[in-house]
């Protein structure tokens, strides 16, 4: 059954593709770190094997400062995780669906990230999704400033798990532009600041509702012999 929040996705979805015209395919833009690559989850595993670090003081999914775990030791990981190409970090998008997001939208990953984990990045989504993968580089820095980056990028859909995205999307730049939410964190539903963010399950979920605007979008208009529209 679907959800109010599911509901409000889907509208969303259907909202921007309304103002499509000429034909336009909806232009589409996914994160990758903790949305498509399944990143933090294994930079958890090496903090805990190699510093000890005690994941089970946190309180919230993704805070772990009260483990003692600082920006460094976040920073220095992934840049090792991604230097060695992402080896050991899953997916989470599968190759099918990457497939119909191509076939059906304007679609391209986009990330804020600096120099050391970029080449990495390009060997990763090639492994995983092909030689013609489309990819926007950001740049990373201020990080509360990532999120107007990516809005600059002009997508009328962007899928991220960032809430310093999530809270750029009262901004001006964000008036025709609209979020699905990746709930990576407890509380991301507090963090959906504006109308025109839905918090979704994951980015499989985001790309269902993605497929399924784009289905009842696809539907042929109905009239009788009067020219009327039948509803
Ligand atoms: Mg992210």
């Amino acid at each position: 059954m679907q959800s109010v929040e599911e509901g409000h996705a889907l509208g969303l979805v259907l909202s921007q593709m309304s103002k499509l015209g000429d034909g336009r395919k909806l232009k589409v833009g996914i994160d990758i770190d903790d949305t498509v690559a399944d990143v933090s989850s294994v930079v958890k595993l090496v903090l805990e094997e190699r510093h000890g670090f005690d994941f089970t003081l946190s309180g919230r999914k993704f805070d772990w400062s009260a483990s003692g775990v600082r920006d460094k030791h976040f920073i220095d990981v992934y840049n090792e995780l991604w230097a060695e190409d992402g080896l050991r970090i899953r997916p989470m998008l599968s190759a099918g669906s990457y497939k119909e997001l191509v076939s059906k939208t304007d679609f391209t990953f986009v990330s804020a990230r600096s120099d050391e984990s970029t080449n990495g990045l390009y060997k990763w989504l090639e492994r995983h999704y092909g030689k013609e993968v489309k990819v926007a580089i950001v740049e990373p820095r201020p990080y509360d400033m990532h999120g107007m980056r990516k809005l600059e990028q002009g997508y009328d859909i962007l899928v991220d798990d960032s809430p310093h995205v999530a809270a750029t999307m009262s901004h001006e730049l964000a008036k025709n532009r609209a979020l699905l939410l990746v709930d990576k964190w407890e509380e991301a539903i507090g963090r959906r600041h504006a109308p025109n963010t839905a918090v979704v399950e994951n980015v499989e979920h985001a790309a269902r509702i993605i497929f399924e605007a784009h289905r009842l979008s696809q539907k042929p208009i109905e009239k009788d012999s009067t020219g009327f529209l039948i509803v």
